[in-house]
């Protein structure tokens, strides 16, 4: 059974009847432009096939229950119980997966006079690896969100999907996690990068070129699992927001590689290097972006290893298994790597030829198992299209 078929028979096991409909969103994977996200910056990520499914139809009596593969339990609150319960106020007072899409509906109906709207049942399933840096959890708010969007009829533009899932990853989860994940789920296009301007939210779909240079992008989820919610991510923003006050500026977004002596003058040390890897990072951004525009997707290896570098010894959010992956793949002939979304575990990106799929792979596998490290999933992705109505 695929995830779409799995939502649909939890649907009919929570309620004894069909599903009005299926919709889902996937999950993403960062090219490049990690951490520039909350500090205003740019990013360049794309939507990968795997998805999260959300089943659902609305129900009379103004309540909403949710049900997921990964749960034992539904959760089910009235509508109009959802502004007490959410912001929370330190852990949510639901299951923390619950907070997620009951998240996402109260962020929704917090933009809108609600009192018009049915309440709904939802079953989610979803193919997209937990805590592997790939976003699951903006793929299971993008398919709630566009599954209420549209048995609510609210007819809201993606931005504002995406907006309403990072309110609930915020305030209703309580992770304090940047716009990339939901832009990147909610915008997705086939074979294209979305580069996002995290101030604005001016988006432009790029080409990546990957398929016609004979390229495949690799991910290797060390299954390593991060925790957002915790240490090291506040940690990391913190830096960022001190970095920002002492510079004088609104956020790191507003400094260049030019302002970086005066940081160093100004900052501790290890304030300043958090400070120059997003600095840096963003300016790899623009210019991978230029890169894939001028040049053609070969021409970004050394803007990804650079990235990498930047995390590992700057932002210091990489691991032993992340830095053995990246240097697994270019050490057989990798175009680029770089470990993606916000470390502490999770999963690495190659760009390698097609011809290098089957021996990286391997070379990783053998890699992991030598230094006593569980064994990696290695699978490859294509920038994927974004949310849509799948029944
Ligand atoms: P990532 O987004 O990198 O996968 P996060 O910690 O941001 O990791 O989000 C993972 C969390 O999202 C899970 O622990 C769970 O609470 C929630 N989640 C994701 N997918 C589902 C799902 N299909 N059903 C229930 N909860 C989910
Ligand atoms: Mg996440």
């Amino acid at each position: 059974m695929t995830a779409i078929d799995d939502a649909r028979a939890l649907f009919r096991t929570l309620t004894g009847t069909e599903p009005a409909g299926a919709w889902s969103a996937p999950g993403r994977a960062n090219l490049i432009g990690e951490h520039t996200d909350y500090n205003d910056g740019f990013v360049l990520p794309f939507a990968i096939p795997h998805r999260t499914y959300a089943a659902a139809a609305p129900r009379g009596d103004g309540r909403i229950r949710v049900a997921s593969t990964f749960a034992e339990e539904p959760v089910e609150v009235a509508l109009d119980e959802l502004d007490r319960l959410f912001p929370s106020a330190g852990a949510p007072a639901v299951p923390e997966w619950a907070a997620y899409p009951l998240g996402v509906a109260w962020a929704l109906l917090s933009r809108i006079d609600g009192s018009g709207v049915s309440g709904i049942d939802l079953a989610i399933a979803s193919e997209v690896p937990v805590g592997a840096g790939l976003s699951s959890s903006a793929a299971i708010e993008g398919a709630t969100a566009t599954a209420l969007d549209a048995v609510w009829g609210l007819e809201a533009d993606p931005v504002a999907l995406a907006l309403a899932g990072r309110r609930a990853e915020n305030e209703a989860v309580g992770a304090p996690t940047g716009i990339m994940d939901q832009m990147a789920s909610m915008l997705g296009v086939a074979d294209a990068v979305t580069f996002l301007d995290c101030r604005t939210l001016e988006a432009r779909s790029i080409p990546t070129g990957f398929a016609d240079a004979g390229l495949e992008v690799l991910v290797i989820d060390t299954r390593v699992s991060h925790a957002h919610s915790t240490g090291g991510y506040r940690e990391r923003r913190a830096s960022c927001e001190r970095g920002a006050a002492a510079l004088g500026v609104a956020a790191l977004r507003d400094l260049s590689v030019a302002d970086l002596p005066r940081a160093q003058a100004l900052l501790d040390p290890v304030d300043f290097r958090r400070v120059r890897h997003v600095v840096t990072e963003d300016q790899r951004v623009l210019d991978t972006v230029a890169a894939l525009t001028d040049q053609g997707p070969r021409a970004i290896g050394g803007l990804l290893v650079a990235s990498h570098v930047s995390m590992r010894d700057d932002f210091e959010i990489s691991t032993p298994e992340l830095d053995l992956a990246v240097e697994t793949a270019l050490a057989q002939g990798a175009v680029g790597a770089r470990m993606t979304g916000g470390g502490f575990g999770g999963a690495a990106i190659a760009l390698l030829d097609r011809s290098l799929v089957a021996p990286v792979s391997d070379a990783v596998h053998a890699a992991f198992a030598a230094a006593g490290h569980a064994a990696p999933h290695v699978f490859t992705v294509t920038p994927s299209a974004g949310p849509r109505r799948d029944v």
